[in-house]
């Protein structure tokens, strides 16, 4: 196993720094240190810094731990909603963000539109205002982004609603204004290259107001994990529960190496990556057909082709003979797609091998 390189979308490559940190971890017994001493409040500390300047994070925004995205999901909607939620669905992971809120007996409205396609806001039904908007960045099942344009846009219609933005297999690729938007989250093991098992949960002072609200009402808002438990605790740089501490010490120790590489850079090997990607994708269209159909929704860090003629285990397995591993369709489309990562530690390099490997098969 030793030369396989991992372009699945998650969990994926461990960014390049992650194996000398943990070794590190070990030597410094990261593991076993107390969650409530000054060593854990330190690593905390470090973490939220180097995040807070990777984000370009305003000072009236927090920084949350959480087990992992999935958890934001059902957080939100007890903190952010007494009853009605707005849903841009576009995909299985957008689909679950909406059945949560089902499952905890909110009002949940979505707009659905089908896979491997965008959403174009002048062909948006009408919706009442909801109290919690909840947007996907990226949809991880069909290679699908939206503009942040659009996200902004969503804001002025509006302006009343939380908008919290699912953001797990886009950073910290997109220069979000965090002006325009509540909330954002994501997961460790996609963009920031990271073992799986922790979740960032970013809010700013309205969610506060809205969780604070919702529990003055008598409304349950849940227990360990609510907003004004995790504020109480992150302010004193700790969790409430004993978190993954190794995850929060890499988190810190990566955001820190992605600072020094500078995010623009990242950035703007990101955009290198996906147009190999998908020039050789185009190029070789004889085996590969994109699935999103419109440049502007197609996503950079996540990049979806159908597989002509053979099935797509086929190229996946001629790939991983070659070292690269690539994900394979999500749900209905696993026998037929491919999918490909394109996230800060995966090298030019590893692109263009791939597109040799789209020529040769
Ligand atoms: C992977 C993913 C999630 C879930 O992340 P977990 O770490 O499994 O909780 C949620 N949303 C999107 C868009 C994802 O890609």
């Amino acid at each position: 196993m030793n030369h396989v390189y991992f372009l699945t979308p998650g969990p994926s490559q461990l960014y390049y720094t992650v194996p000398q940190h943990i070794k590190t971890a070990l030597k410094e017994h990261i593991c076993s240190i107390s969650h409530r001493s000054k060593s854990f409040q330190q690593i905390v500390a470090h973490a939220l810094e180097h995040l807070r300047a990777l984000f370009q994070l305003p000072t009236d925004y927090y920084i949350a731990f959480t087990a992992s995205a999935t958890e934001v999901w059902e957080r939100a909607i007890e903190n952010l909603s007494q009853e009605y939620t707005l849903h841009l669905v576009n995909g299985n992971f957008s689909k679950k963000f909406y059945e949560f809120s089902k499952q905890l007996k909110r009002n949940a409205q979505k707009w659905e539109v089908s896979p491997g396609k965008g959403f174009y806001l002048s062909e948006m039904p009408p919706f009442d205002p909801p109290e919690l908007l909840c947007l996907t960045h990226n949809e991880t099942s069909t290679g699908v982004t939206m503009p942040l344009e659009d996200i902004y846009t969503l804001r002025k219609r509006y302006p009343e609603a939380l908008i919290i933005v699912d953001a797990v297999s886009s950073v910290p690729y997109p220069e979000i204004d965090f002006s325009q938007i509540d909330s954002l989250f994501f997961s460790v093991q996609k963009g920031f290259g990271l073992p799986a098992g922790l979740g960032v949960w970013i809010f700013n002072q309205r969610c506060l107001a809205k969780a604070e609200e919702l529990l003055s009402k008598g409304k349950s808002i849940g227990t360990y994990h609510s907003l004004p438990s995790l504020l109480a605790s992150i302010q004193k740089n700790e969790t409430p529960e004993t978190p993954n501490v190794l995850g929060i010490y890499l988190l810190g120790k990566v955001a820190e190496d992605m600072n020094r590489r500078g995010i623009k850079t990242i950035r703007q090997e990101i955009e290198a990556k996906a147009a190999i990607a998908y020039h050789h994708l185009q190029k070789n269209n004889d085996k590969f057909s994109l699935f999103v159909n419109d440049p502007s929704h197609r996503s950079a860090t996540v990049i979806v082709a159908e597989v002509l003629h053979r099935p797509a285990a086929d190229f996946i397995e001629f790939c991983k003979q070659k070292g690269i591993v690539l994900g394979s369709g999500y749900g209905n489309f696993k026998g037929v797609h491919i999918r490909i990562a394109n996230f800060p530690t995966h090298a030019k390099e590893t692109f263009q091998h791939l597109a040799d490997l789209m020529a040769q098969w």
